[in-house]
């Protein structure tokens, strides 16, 4: 028979978006999906098999290289790259780019490194020593690392070989990293009430059809949602012993909770994946889920781009949340491509809400998604009281920002025993800093945008782009001594007021600045539980899904915060956070209540609130978006043109508009303009949206314009489809 060709086409982790030719040595195991290495230009790169071709002969004009090596790694599944082409092509980053999320470090895709231990063969297969002795001593039944032993033994390593030599201790080979328990599906659960059955039931039917269906799990905050969702994961992993559960969560504080609350379920602790675990944990985790080890992964939005070896429920926690949309590198939407991954995949997807975002519910609306409400608490739990407190009518002092009707609630939660959370979204001690004398703004010098001060380190840092510089003592500009002032409230300046009001209340500050790691958010979350914690005053990282039962009073610094702005979902996300934050009150025996201080108790996201009327709400906003074609009535894109200096990038911006392919009433553009951030680390911006119809592909509109443009020098052209920064 004649000798074939096999021309493989590999796709790498670079921002050219088709596969390289390559030709497959004789001796390697190649298929569609390998990992492999690869020449690349001068170096070797990692890239995986994207398809291959047999060929009787290679054309003459043909130079191919040959793959260089194949890693020991399951290969990738048709599933995955099917979902890897999609996200290259609807945010028209391109394959190679969104490859780039899936590709772990290179030790990864080797084996786990082995270790020895040691333990007890036979004491007397030779002759003892006092060294010896003391060895057998300690070892009792169990396996030892050899230095452990040796260390608790008081003996030197040597004794420890002599002995495996002389058949005194049998040495064994273990994995470094360990394999995840298995979790057990058939462990107790909490008693559901009938409406958490009815869609638990429902839930656990969907997991057994075992195809894609998405369905948006809708239960006002505390109605058990969590605990519903776990049978849908329970009767996956019964389903089948293969199968493999992602939940994706938007915060790592709250990946904490969630994952001990898996562990008590289920008895295993799930494997975690945010950009907080390092080195070997990492490749654990990649391995482990490729192999299909790992049954129930908790993560971050970028868990969604693990390669799972059979994928069959993604549950979304949280999934209106913002920060599901990644800002940086490939502009993706989690929630958004979790669904694109469940149809891939062919399985079920659960979205998890209490204030669901208008675009799940318009598709449930629509019939797209099933719809499951849980419109109360379990047991004895109520829903919150929400009341306004009108700043208008009652303004705190000068300088302070805890109203007096605020402080009365504040004094009596506290002398039931009871805990506080104050809730205000700004880190640091004061968001903006004036000088007295000259009236000098300290901004970031190559960033449009204020400095906040932060006290605990003394110094002045840019939100945006993560610049700091010690507070100055005088004012950079006027060069006037102590004249730098603060204003307005950040969760810091809150404490100090606090402590001036309630000093014998034990307080602490719960935001990213003080919790900076996974450890310290347990910590601190385990002081809430515990009680020992008064008063917490917490951002957004506080807001969500953290269960705390003494927690019985809510007090929302400033309500108004979010309103005002261009954003397109401003009055829905303020919508939210109120709903999740006044959530946290009351979420056992005890009853709770919200208090949110605002200048605007008249506006309809605020009235909305306290007639706890979401539907009203809900309307409104859908009424506005569908009279605009706005999303989810119509598709949005923005191109951010960025460049060295503000000539080059409105010249840019002018050419890149003046290419744009021809529109129709379908598509409608708007700018270029200049955004909130007109300059951001040294680089002038400028902004075009694009608004087109729901049937419009808009991906492939914007991909065919940035090609007609030729980017030179300085200039950057970024495509954010479904932008939710509008900045
Ligand atoms: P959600 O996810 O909707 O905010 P959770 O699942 O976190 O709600 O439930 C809120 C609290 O109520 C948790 O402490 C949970 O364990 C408890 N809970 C929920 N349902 C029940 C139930 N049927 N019996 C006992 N406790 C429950």
């Amino acid at each position: 028979m004649m000798n074939r060709i096999l021309l493989l086409r590999v796709l790498f982790d670079i921002p050219v978006d088709r596969p390289f030719d390559y030709l497959a040595p004789d001796d390697m195991n190649l298929t569609v999906g390998s990992y492999v290495l690869a020449p690349l230009g001068k170096r070797k790169a990692i890239g995986v098999v994207w398809e291959i071709e047999t060929l009787d002969k290679l054309p003459v004009d043909r130079q191919l290289k040959q793959i260089s090596a194949i890693f020991d790694t399951k290969p990738m599944s048709q599933a995955q790259r099917k979902f890897i082409d999609f996200v290259g092509r609807y945010t028209c980053f391109g394959a190679g780019r969104a490859l780039k999320m899936c590709l772990p470090a290179i030790d990864a895709l080797q084996p786990s490194p082995v270790r020895y231990e040691v333990s007890y063969l036979d004491s007397k297969a030779s002759p003892m020593t006092p060294a010896r002795q003391r060895v057998f001593d300690i070892i009792g039944n169990n396996s030892w690392p050899v230095g452990k032993l040796a260390t608790a033994a008081g003996v030197s390593a040597s004794v420890i070989s002599g002995l495996v030599k002389t058949n005194g201790l049998l040495r064994t080979e273990v994995l470094v990293d360990t394999p995840f328990a298995k979790p057990d599906p058939d462990l107790p659960s909490k008693n559901l009430t009938d409406s958490q059955q009815s869609a638990a039931a429902h839930l656990v039917n969907t997991v057994q059809q075992a195809k894609f269906a998405p369905v948006l799990l809708d239960g006002v905050t505390g109605s058990g949602k969590t605990e519903v969702y776990f049978e849908a994961v329970a009767e996956a992993l019964r389903q089948h012993p293969d199968n493999q559960v992602l939940i994706l969560l938007p915060e790592i504080a709250l990946t904490q909770d969630v994952l001990d609350r898996f562990a008590d379920r289920f008895g295993a602790v799930p494997a975690e994946w945010h950009s907080e675990i390092t080195g070997a944990l990492r490749r654990r985790v990649w391995r482990q889920v490729a192999a299909g080890q790992a049954k129930i992964v908790v993560g971050a939005r970028s868990a969604l781009f693990l390669p799972f070896a059979k994928l069959s429920l993604i549950v979304v926690d949280e999934e209106h949340d913002s920060s599901f949309k990644q800002e940086e590198g490939v502009l993706y939407h989690a929630r958004d491509m979790a669904v694109v991954r469940a149809n891939t995949e062919n399985c079920p997807l659960i979205l998890s809400s209490a204030t669901p975002s208008l675009e799940s519910l318009h598709n449930a609306a629509q019939g797209r998604y099933g719809h499951l409400v849980l419109d109360s608490r379990p047991g004895a739990a109520q829903l919150p009281q929400i009341s306004a407190i009108d700043l208008k009518l009652h303004p705190p002092a000068s300088g302070k920002w805890i109203s007096e009707p605020l402080r009365q609630a504040m004094s009596q939660t506290l002398q039931k025993q009871e805990q506080v959370l104050l809730y205000l979204n700004r880190r640091g001690f004061a968001p903006l800093t004036i000088c007295r004398s000259c009236g000098e703004r300290m901004k970031t010098p190559d960033t449009d945008s204020y400095l906040v001060e932060h006290r605990f380190n003394g110094r002045l840092v840019c939100h945006l782009t993560g610049y700091s510089i010690p507070k100055p003592d005088k004012c950079p500009s006027c060069q006037e001594v102590d004249s730098l002032h603060p204003v307005g409230p950040g969760v810091e300046r809150l404490a100090e007021e606090v402590a001036v009001l309630f000093p014998e209340a034990r307080c602490e500050i719960f935001s990213s600045d003080t919790t900076t790691n996974p450890q310290q958010i347990r910590e601190l979350i385990a002081k809430m539980e515990n009680a020992e914690i008064d008063i917490l005053i917490g951002t957004q990282i506080a807001a969500k899904g953290h269960n705390f039962p003494k927690l019985t009073l809510v007090g929302v610094v400033d309500a108004d915060m979010g309103l005002g702005g261009a954003d397109l979902r401003a009055g829905e996300r303020t919508y939210q956070i109120l709903i999740q934050v006044a959530g946290r009150a009351g979420r056992a025996q005890l009853a709770g209540k919200a208090m949110l201080q605002t200048h605007q108790p008249e506006h309809e996201a605020i009235t909305a609130l306290l007639a706890n009327d979401r539907n009203r709400f809900v309307s409104a906003e859908l009424g506005l978006r569908e009279i605009m074609g706005l999303p989810p009535f119509g598709r949005l894109a923005a191109v951010i043109i960025s460049a060295a200096d503000e000539k080059t990038v409105e010249d840019a911006a002018k050419d890149f508009a003046a290419l744009a392919p021809a529109t129709t009433t379908e598509i409608e553009i708007w700018g270029p303009s200049e955004p909130v951030f007109t300059i951001v680390r040294g680089r002038w911006r400028r902004r075009l949206l694009i608004r087109s119809s729901k049937t419009t592909n808009l991906s492939a509109y914007l991909k065919d314009w940035k090609e007609r443009y030729k980017i030179k020098g300085s200039i950057r052209v970024k495509i954010d489809i479904d932008p939710y920064s509008f900045m």
